[in-house]
């Protein structure tokens, strides 16, 4: 268990990559294995050695993009920095230099957080790692994303919200730390997806009935029959494929899913408080990041979360602060609690 907090964090679950290491075409198989084994060994890295300068100035953020020329190292040669406003003509390099800016700007505008530490850290991603790399990461210190195989996964940068999926993982890193294993750990993976689906909705202006509550779309190629990783207004509806099987996430704690796989199915029954969020979005209507993206906000930060929080805890944080905001009995005090009943986590 204790092992647990140092391994990274990576993208797409481990029981997703065993599928195509089982049953793809050879170059797949050899993909997927190399995929899962370079998963297993990047751990996250103490001490932060090669971090270089952030910002001091609030409201600034300092992007540092590196390429690991497909190679498995880390970070990599240095190729895009802060203020190269010229695009470099990869896409990799530059939807990582975009998407690391629209993510600080989202937490720096919404919720005046200066970087992943709010004392201004300087935010690094590594593209182009290892060859034909299934997968993104978070290993502590930097976000690292591989090109995909071309054949079921395209390049890791091309969604914002996997970006910021990514970075929101560092946020939660400095503020509750919650646990990645079980409930703590499915809680971490959902406050990842929710503010990486924030940050998107954010960049693109959109109301919460224009927002399509994906993770990870466009991340498929058309190979694969799914629109994306994951759904948060219907959990266990992203994919169903021949190949990779059906997204195996619930949207109700009846459908619970009990296992020791995936850290105890952080990434499965992330889609419970996932749901539960899209609800109250959907409740209140407007902009999510008006009034539920404050709430999830404030609640990570809320000292009394605790690092092995479950369901019910969170779920109760979240309707406490919505009564300090706005009132007990308040309309969006009345959502929240709807919102949690409505996925079966028992609140007050
Ligand atoms: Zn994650």
């Amino acid at each position: 268990m204790t092992d647990i907090q140092h391994v990274s964090r990576p993208f797409v679950p481990p029981y997703l990559l065993e599928r195509i290491a089982s049953g793809g075409s050879q170059r797949l198989r050899e993909c997927a294995r190399h995929t899962l084994l370079a998963d297993r060994q990047f751990r996250a890295r103490e001490g932060a050695a090669h971090l270089p300068q952030g910002s001091s100035a609030r409201g600034q953020v300092v992007r540092y993009i590196y390429s690991a020329g497909q190679r498995q190292e880390l970070p990599g040669r240095l190729v895009r920095r802060e203020g190269d406003e010229a695009e470099s003509g990869d896409a990799a390099i530059d939807e990582a230099y975009h998407g690391l800016g629209a993510t600080y700007r989202y937490f720096w505008e919404k919720h005046q957080r200066h970087s992943i530490d709010d004392r201004g850290m300087a935010l690094q991603a590594t593209v182009h790692f290892g060859r034909d790399y299934e997968n993104a990461f978070w290993d502590g210190t930097q976000m690292v994303f591989g090109d995909g195989d071309g054949e079921l996964f395209n390049r890791f940068t091309i969604a914002l919200d996997i970006i910021a999926h990514e970075l929101t993982h560092g946020v939660i890193q400095h503020e509750a730390d919650l646990v990645y294993a079980h409930q703590a750990g499915a809680l971490n993976e959902s406050l990842s997806d929710v503010f990486g689906s924030l940050v998107k909705q954010y960049r693109l202006g959109q109301r919460v009935e224009e927002a399509d509550w994906l993770i990870g779309a466009g991340l498929f190629t058309e190979r694969v029959a799914g629109r994306a990783l994951r759904s948060m207004a219907d959990p266990g509806s992203a994919y169903d494929d021949p190949l990779l099987g059906r997204d195996p996430q619930p949207g109700h704690m009846r459908d619970f899913v009990e296992t020791e796989d995936d850290n105890g199915g952080v990434h499965i029954n992330s889609g419970i408080p996932n749901r539960a969020f899209h609800r109250l979005a959907m409740a209140l209507g407007g902009h999510a990041w008006d009034v539920a993206g404050p709430l999830w906000y404030a609640t990570l930060l809320d000292e009394r979360l605790g690092r092995e929080s479950d369901f019910t805890a969170f779920a109760e944080l979240t309707l406490d602060n919505a009564g300090q905001r706005y009132g007990q009995g308040s309309r969006e005090w009345t959502a929240t609690r709807d919102a949690w009943r409505d996925v079966g986590v028992a609140v007050r």
